[in-house]
């Protein structure tokens, strides 16, 4: 799963077992999720 940290803008890898999300690289704690290029449409059937 892909994120993207919202202070330093660098993509960060997360698991989710781990038990707190936070950047590597500057410590912030809100990171966004990064979505892929294409963009998934959801037909309601
Ligand atoms: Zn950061």
């Amino acid at each position: 799963m892909g994120y993207k940290c919202t202070r330093c803008k660098q993509k960060v890898e997360i698991d989710y077992e781990y038990t707190g999300i936070r950047c590597p690289y500057c410590g912030h704690r809100i990171l966004v999720k990064e979505r892929p290029t294409t963009i998934k449409q959801i037909k309601a059937e």
